[in-house]
């Protein structure tokens, strides 16, 4: 399998993604909002984008359909649930469906609600496992639930969808958020070092060779799988004193959600 990450470069901080079959070519674009790169990047390459997965029903994840579409004939899949919301959509899908790119990638659809109530991340059958988590996991963050979405549901597929994973996933998120996040953390675990050391390592990164962590980094990095962490808990009950000093996990997430909606 091969991964091409495409920065649209645009306000939204977008990743696009080109998903190919290395033996034929065949490839499937997530949330190709960003068209023209899409298919530059198709054609720079001699690759065929044969089909679309929009992860879920925003504009900033469907607006490159049409004209991706025209250019291609691509088949477009998305959440069962999303019928009717997104443009030019063929195909639902749920849970455990395969989406098969050429002869030899396997994606299969996990169902993924928290951002939205029709969100999917796919998991690829490969040696190491790729996620493209869209909105749902961004590089030291979670989706936010304003449009669409609840943050109770976005905990548990936290907790019982992506805590699973293998460690060596490759996380491949929506947006570039890596350093605005890596400040939440920093806020809310002002001891973690390994935030303060990412921060000053990436902060002048090149969006176009972005850094891919694993679920590994991600444990270590993002708040919203330390919901466990000593000096998270000792710093919501600053603002949170009701919450006692053994909160559950569940009671962490929702208040780190709440804190990073006006942070
Ligand atoms: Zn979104
Ligand atoms: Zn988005």
């Amino acid at each position: 399998m091969i991964v091409e990450q495409i920065w649209t470069g645009n306000a939204y901080r977008n990743f696009n993604y080109l998903i190919v079959c290395p033996e034929t070519g065949d490839a499937l674009a997530v949330d190709p909002l960003d068209f023209r790169k899409c298919l530059d990047a198709a054609r720079r390459n001699g690759w065929t984008i044969r089909k679309i997965l929009n992860t879920h029903e925003h504009g900033d994840h469907t607006g490159g359909n049409k004209a991706m579409v025209e250019a291609t004939g691509a088949r477009v899949y998305a959440h069962a649930n999303a019928a009717g919301h997104i443009p030019h959509m063929d195909q639902g899908v749920t849970a455990g469906d395969i989406i098969r790119v050429g002869n030899t990638v396997e994606l299969e659809c996990l169902d993924t609600p928290g951002h939205t109530m029709r969100h999917i991340c796919l998991l690829s059958h490969t040696d190491q496992p790729a996620l493209f988590s869209g909105d749902t996991l961004f590089n030291a963050g979670a989706g936010n639930c304003h449009n669409g979405g609840h943050p109770n549901e976005l905990f548990e597929t936290f907790e019982n969808q992506l805590e699973k994973l293998n460690e060596d996933t490759l996380i491949y998120p929506g947006h570039d958020y890596l350093i605005n996040n890596l400040r939440f953390t920093l806020d809310r675990e002002p001891d973690n070092d390994t935030a303060r050391k990412m921060i000053a390592d990436y902060e002048r990164q090149d969006p176009d060779d972005a850094l891919v962590t694993t679920l590994a980094v991600e444990r270590r990095i993002n708040t919203f799988f330390r919901l466990q962490s000593p000096s998270v808990i000792a710093r919501l009950l600053d603002d949170f004193p009701d919450i006692g000093d053994a909160p559950s996990p569940r009671t962490v997430f929702l208040k780190l959600r709440e804190l990073r909606n006006s942070w």
